[in-house]
């Protein structure tokens, strides 16, 4: 009896391969991705790239993604509206973008004194991460994914010395989220540009300062040339996860398999980015300071103690606002408390015993 169920499931086969294929076209799906970034941005950019790349690979192409710079078909910050209506299926960018819409997306984006990047993982992953970001999603018509980490960010470029809080007052400063809530309720006056308009607005003086990410994207777009110092650390933006969005109908109809697949290549992509940052911010830093001679400042504890206070109200001021915002924050607070303990016997333990002045094993000069 199973012989013959065998055989007959072998002729039903060879049977099937004789028919005529079904076309290409059938059972594939093309979709676009616009992002918040111009195109092959270092690190962003090349991101979203990516992305696209394993997810076409990873579904042997039943799924194929074109991604679409800023500006390509929707200005950068146009890009929710586009995958919320449904004019493309997918989107990258940054969560705090979408405070306009939705005020909880800013909390999902990295708080100011908050998560590192692999603590923030550790909550997308193993906390409520995920299913809060979906449902502050939801609300855009979205699926989310974390889709890469900046890291630990840098504190800005500034024409002047930050000395006190009062240095900020009526500083005119590119900074998106709440960092920008923070800065605004310091003092000073909040713009929030997209990456490719920063530098004309900078050169011009329609801002005094900025911040970007980082080194390694910093240096890309050319800030030494008309910034002087260069502040860290960020302490507005610890650990910015990048936001992959997907029109939430599209997400729905898509099969299991690619489901899988696209979740699969978001995590791929997190720690992708993550590590790629790490790795081009060492070697950007070192170009920085000794080749285009920046000045690299840390803001003094009197600064960092009033920004955290600062911080504090502005969140608890939002969050009061806001239902859901209040539960994303009381959910991250809670995540943060434990995650600072075990910092302290752990990473921030480590770091500290790293450089303490022993004699090291050193590269052979060969
Ligand atoms: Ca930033």
């Amino acid at each position: 009896m199973k012989r013959r169920s065998l055989l007959t499931a072998a002729a039903a086969s060879a049977a099937a391969s004789a028919l005529p294929k079904p076309a290409i076209s059938q059972g594939r799906l093309r979709w676009r991705m616009v992002t918040t970034w111009p195109k092959n941005f270092p690190g962003l950019g090349t991101g979203a790239n990516l992305l696209a790349e394993l997810i076409g690979r990873m579904s042997d192409g039943r799924l194929e993604v074109e991604v679409y710079g800023a500006g390509e078909i929707v200005p950068a910050f146009e890009s929710m509206d586009a995958v919320s209506s449904g004019t493309v299926e997918m989107g990258h960018g940054a969560p705090y973008y979408w405070k306009g819409k939705v005020p909880a997306a800013q909390f999902i984006a990295s708080l100011p004194f908050g998560l590192t990047a692999q603590e923030q993982n550790a909550w997308f992953y193993y906390g409520d991460g995920q299913k809060l970001a979906d449902e502050v999603y939801a609300q855009m018509n979205a699926k989310f994914f974390p889709s890469g980490n900046t890291g630990v960010q840098m504190g800005g470029w500034f024409n002047k010395e930050i000395n006190s809080l009062a240095d900020y007052d009526g500083l005119k400063m590119r900074i998106p989220g709440l960092g920008g809530e923070v800065v605004k309720a310091a003092g000073g006056v909040v713009v929030n540009l997209p990456g490719g308009e920063i530098m004309p607005a900078l050169q011009s003086g329609s801002i005094d300062a900025t911040e970007w990410v980082g080194p390694y994207n910093d240096l890309a777009f050319g800030f030494y040339k008309v910034a002087r110092y260069y502040y860290y650390p960020g302490w507005h933006e610890p650990a910015t996860v990048l936001d992959n969005f997907i029109n939430l109908d599209a997400w729905n109809k898509l099969p299991d398999d690619l489901k899988a697949i696209v979740e699969a290549a978001n995590r791929a992509v997190n720690l992708s980015v993550l590590s790629e940052f790490q790795a081009r911010n060492n070697d950007s830093l070192d170009q920085l300071v000794n080749k285009h001679g920046v000045e690299v400042r840390r803001f003094p504890d009197e600064v960092l103690s009033g920004l955290g206070k600062v911080a504090g109200e502005v969140l608890t001021a939002l969050a009061d606002q806001d239902p859901l915002s209040r539960r994303v924050l009381d959910n991250i607070l809670a995540f943060r408390k434990k995650a600072i303990s075990w910092a302290q016997v752990s990473e921030q333990s480590y770091m500290t015993a790293r450089l303490l002045p022993f004699d090291y094993a050193r590269p052979s000069q060969g």
